[in-house]
Parts: structure tokens; C-alpha cells; sequence
């Protein structure tokens, strides 16, 4: 589903809100957690801010999804669970050395144009009814650090996206676009509409809106390794890990938790006296294990693709060695591949979605390939 994120969100809402009649919605934002007794092994309330009004509502269990507010980590800033290193069990680590952080240091802007509703027939570009994404082009590190997606969003929102790291083009015109694109180093060249794209914009006068930022650190607060949090507090999404936006994965990683968290509470046996699940001890530290499984690999790969780009700024105390190896193979034998050979990239993109574990790219039978393609490219080219 490929969705401007001012529709994903509301939708994703609305979808929730009429599927489920016992979630109910306030508006206000979460401000303060209050535990159940004074060594905070269970959280009892939350406090929500709305306007000038505090309202405390009590909680069975506490998820922190806030995105890159990482509200919860404040919240329990000099309380019991705020270990310090004297306090720390060996295995585990103090509060404030859970939260990682390095910068990517990643731009962005984003061109887009009202068209007309027969606009991809009028510049030639092929229809995919099956995604609205018609070009996309990933950074490499061997040949540039820079990405395009061309997209033909809701409402004939034709977006012209650029990414890139330090990225210090100035993005206020379709000439500039155009200079933009001229100047990437591709695997391929752009396709001929791409150019027909940018006639008709220019020609036919449309407005464009242009917005550019950039993309604060990626940043992962390690629960997994927190000595005492409370057994119904829990974390997803953002709030725990931001990862580079450009390969699109965090709406799947934040659902992928969504369904571990399902997954774990259908195992709760526990109810109190009215027949209501009550959250075990140990619940939390179960859940945050899951997390680490299923999606806290994505730590690593992240780091070990951006540390290829001499801009980025590692974790205090890493250098950009990390992920030598594996950066080599995918950007070396494995993006090659993927551009000429359609079973290697469907499985590079299952991958890459969480539809398939990564051991299906260490099958002998799939390294072989890869290899072997590699080798013959070599002594083709030599
Ligand atoms: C430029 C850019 C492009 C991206 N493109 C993609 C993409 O193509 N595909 C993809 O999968 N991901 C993409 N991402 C990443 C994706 O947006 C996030 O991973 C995803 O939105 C995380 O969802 P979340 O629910 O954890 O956090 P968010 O979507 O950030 O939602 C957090 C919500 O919590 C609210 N909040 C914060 N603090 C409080 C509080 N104290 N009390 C109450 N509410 C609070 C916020 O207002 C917000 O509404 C992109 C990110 C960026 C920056």
C-alpha cells in the first residue's frame, strides 16, 4: 500500500476506530505513567494532557508508541527503573547507556504536482495499477549516495521525491529537478518518460508544492537489555527504533510488533476477580525478547549500509568498518543481481518486507547463485 503519509495515518485510524467498538480515541498527549507501588514493577495510570486539563486514566498495560518522541524512555527518567551502573545486575545495562544514536545526517525534499487524471498516457509511462510508486532509484554507495522515487500518490498527487546523504541541492524548481536528475550515477539511465514528465510539468504550468527536511538520527533505545521496567510497560515502532526512511520499512516493522504483541497476549492466562486478562510479571522482558527477534535486526542491517557513506556519523565508540562485509556483498554482488535476475530480487524484496526470514538469503543453493554471477560478471568485464 503506497499512501502520502497525511492519508495513512487518519486511515489506519478510522479503520481501527469502526472495526473495534471497545477502542475508544482521546485527544491530549501522554505526559506522566504512575506505578502501582514504590518500586514501579507494575504501572497502575497514565496521565493525558489535553488543552490546560490533566486527566489520569488508569492502565492494565502501557504501550509507548509515540515515534521519535520516545515519550516512554522519559518517563521513567529518576525512578526506580533509571538504573545507574552501581545498580545494574551484570548482563544488563544502566538506563541512560540503553538509548544508541548515530547520524545519517539524510535529506530530503519532495516536488509535487496536481495532473490531470490521463497524465501517465500523456507522457508514455507504463501503468502498474498494482503500485503507485513508477520509478525507484536506491542509494549504492560505489556509485552514489543519492535516491528518486517517482510516485503517482491519491488524488493525482504526482510526487518527485530525492534523498540522499548531505545532500545540499537546492530543490525549487523543475530546472532544478531536471540538474538533479542529470547528475545521479545509475545503474541504468532514467527511462524516456521521466524526461516527458518534466516537459509536460514545465510546459503545462503546473504549481508545484516543494518541501524538503531533514531527517533527524536514527536512534534505538535497547529495552531488551533494561534491568527493571515495569512488567506492563511495552514499547513499538518508532518509539524504540527510527531507521533510515529510504528503504520504507517502518510501518512494517511497527505492524510485524503489532503482531507479536497480539501474539503474547493471547498467551496471558491470568484474569482477576471480574474475568479482566491482568498483565503478568515478566510480561514486559517477554515482549521486548520477541521485539529483538523479530524486527531488532534492522538495527545492524541500517547501520551497516549507512556507515558506507563518509558523511555519516557512527554510534559513540563504532567506526564505519561495521558491516564491511556484508555492504560489500549486497551492494557488490547482490544489487547487480537484483536489477537483471527476477528471482533474486523477489526474494531480496520478501526479505526486506519480513515475508521471509533472512536465512532464505543463506541457502547454498541462493549464495551459489550469487556467487556465480558475480565471478562470471568479473571475468566477462576482465
Ligand atoms: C521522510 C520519511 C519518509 C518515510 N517513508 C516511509 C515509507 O515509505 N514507508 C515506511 O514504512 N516508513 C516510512 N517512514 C517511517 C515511518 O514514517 C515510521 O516508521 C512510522 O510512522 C512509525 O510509526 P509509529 O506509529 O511508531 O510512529 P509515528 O507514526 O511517528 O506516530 C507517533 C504518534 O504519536 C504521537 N505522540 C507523540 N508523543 C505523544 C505523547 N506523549 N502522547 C500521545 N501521543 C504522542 C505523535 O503525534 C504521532 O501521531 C518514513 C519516515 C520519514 C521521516
Amino acid at each position: 500500500m503506497a499512501l502520502s503519509r497525511d492519508i495513512y495515518e487518519p486511515l489506519l485510524r478510522r479503520l481501527v476506530l469502526c472495526r473495534f467498538s471497545n477502542i475508544k480515541q482521546i485527544t491530549g498527549s501522554v505526559i506522566a505513567v504512575q506505578p502501582t507501588t514504590d518500586n514501579w514493577e507494575r504501572l497502575g495510570s497514565v496521565s493525558v494532557q489535553s488543552g490546560d486539563v490533566t486527566t489520569t486514566y488508569g492502565a492494565a498495560l502501557v504501550i509507548d508508541c509515540s515515534g521519535r518522541a520516545s515519550s516512554g524512555y522519559r518517563w521513567f527518567k529518576d525512578t526506580p527503573v533509571d538504573t545507574k551502573q552501581s545498580d545494574t545486575p551484570s548482563g544488563y545495562l544502566p538506563y541512560a547507556d540503553l538509548a544508541l544514536s548515530y547520524d545519517h545526517k539524510l535529506g530530503s525534499a519532495t516536488c509535487e504536482f496536481i495532473v490531470p487524471a490521463n497524465f501517465l498516457e500523456t507522457i508514455g509511462c507504463p501503468i502498474d495499477r498494482s503500485s503507485s510508486n513508477l520509478y525507484v532509484s536506491i542509494p549504492d554507495y560505489k556509485q552514489d549516495g543519492r535516491a528518486i522515487v517517482i510516485a503517482l500518490r491519491e488524488h493525482n498527487r504526482l510526487q518527485i521525491s530525492f534523498g540522499g546523504y548531505d545532500i545540499r541541492e537546492k530543490m525549487t524548481t523543475v530546472g532544478d529537478v531536471r540538474t538533479f536528475f542529470s547528475e545521479m550515477v545509475l545503474h541504468e539511465p532514467l527511462p524516456e518518460w521521466v524526461s516527458n514528465l518534466l516537459d509536460e510539468v514545465e510546459e503545462k504550468q503546473y504549481p508545484p508544492s516543494i518541501w524538503t527536511w531533514r531527517v533527524p538520527p536514527s536512534t534505538y533505545i535497547q529495552y531488551h537489555r533494561a534491568a527493571k521496567l515495569p512488567c506492563n510497560f511495552i514499547a513499538i515502532g518508532d518509539s524504540v527504533l527510527t531507521l533510515n526512511p529510504v528503504p520504507g520499512q517502518g510501518c512494517t516493522k511497527a505492524c510485524i510488533e503489532a503482531v507479536t504483541l497480539n501474539s503474547l497476549l493471547k498467551s496471558v492466562r491470568e484474569v482477576d476477580a471480574i474475568g479482566n486478562i491482568v498483565i503478568p510479571s515478566g510480561f514486559s522482558n517477554k515482549f521486548f525478547r520477541s521485539q529483538l527477534y523479530r524486527t531488532g535486526r534492522l538495527w545492524d542491517s541500517n547501520r551497516a549500509s549507512d556507515y558506507g557513506y563518509e558523511t555519516v556519523v557512527p554510534v559513540k565508540g563504532d567506526d564505519h568498518s561495521f558491516g564491511k562485509d556484508q555492504r560489500e556483498f549486497i551492494h557488490g554482488k547482490l544489487l547487480p543481481m537484483i536489477i537483471t535476475d527476477d528471482e533474486t530480487s523477489t526474494i531480496f524484496w520478501a526479505v526486506s518486507a519480513f515475508l521471509e526470514a533472512p536465512t532464505e538469503m543463506m541457502f547454498p543453493s541462493f549464495l551459489f547463485k550469487v556467487w556465480w554471477n558475480s565471478t562470471k560478471a568479473r571475468l566477462f568485464s576482465s
